[in-house]
């Protein structure tokens, strides 16, 4: 999970120029259990579907923050949303790949890559299954793209040098030696982070880094994003992206 603390982010300066992104949602857990959702991550597959329908018929195509940064490079990012998955847990596989794959979406799944084939252990909610090594590539294989969100889940915001450099870099180096390939994609745990976090994730080598809320200003290793609750009907996922963006652009 990724709930920002108040005061995170404060006093960060963005390094390179401002990034004017579209919103990006922020998901977690996509599943149909009944168990307790405490911390209220968890979304029902059927609900998603109803989200990316109504994302269809406004026009806009969810893809990956990769494909979304990517695009905004290029100033091609009109009629897009970012889609982001947390913590990598098992469901993101079986339950919203088959959903986003209907409706020709993809999306970042950020997986806290020293917990592979474990379980949310940094949290007092029910225990969730993390996907394995085998798992994440199925995950990149299907079309979605892989960031890391650290090799703990830990709080990166007054980190030392030692801890920042083996949560940032060294889950980079665990997830590239996992999929063969660049991983250019942080997300920051309980979207906790301060400059030298910020600092550590361009030195580490990604290309783009997002928060959690309606963090600004940002750069593109601060990128700002919107909350989906449990409940959200279409009507509150409009008026969510719409007051998200009055409070990011
Ligand atoms: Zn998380």
């Amino acid at each position: 999970m990724t709930a920002r603390p108040a005061g995170a982010g404060a006093g960060v300066r963005p390094r390179g120029p401002r990034v004017s992104l579209p919103p990006v949602l922020m998901y977690h857990s996509i599943s149909t259990s009944e168990l307790p959702d405490p911390h209220r991550v968890r979304v029902h597959p059927g609900r998603l579907d109803r989200h990316l329908r109504l994302l269809r018929r406004l026009g806009l195509r969810g893809v990956s923050l990769g494909e979304l940064v990517a695009a905004a490079d290029r100033g091609r990012a009109r009629g897009l949303v970012g889609l982001t998955f947390d913590d990598g847990y098992t469901d993101f596989l079986h339950e919203a790949v088959p959903v986003l794959a209907r409706h020709g979406m993809t999306g970042t799944l950020y997986v806290v890559a020293g917990r592979l084939g474990g379980w949310n252990g940094w949290d007092d909610g029910p225990r969730l299954a993390l996907l394995d090594a085998d798992g994440v590539r199925a995950v990149a294989a299907a079309g979605h793209e892989v960031g890391s969100h650290t090799l703990t889940h830990v709080r990166l915001a007054g980190a030392d040098p030692a801890t920042l450099s083996r949560e940032v870099a060294g889950s980079r180096r665990v997830l590239e030696d996992v999929l063969q390939a660049e991983v250019p994609g942080f997300c920051y745990p309980w979207g906790d982070f301060d400059e030298a976090a910020a600092e550590a994730v361009r030195s580490a080598g990604y290309d783009h880094a997002c928060v959690t809320g309606d963090y600004r200003p940002g750069d593109r290793f601060t990128v700002p994003r919107c909350y989906v609750a449990p409940g959200d009907t279409g009507a509150h996922l409009v008026a969510r992206l719409a007051r998200h963006h009055l409070r990011v652009r």
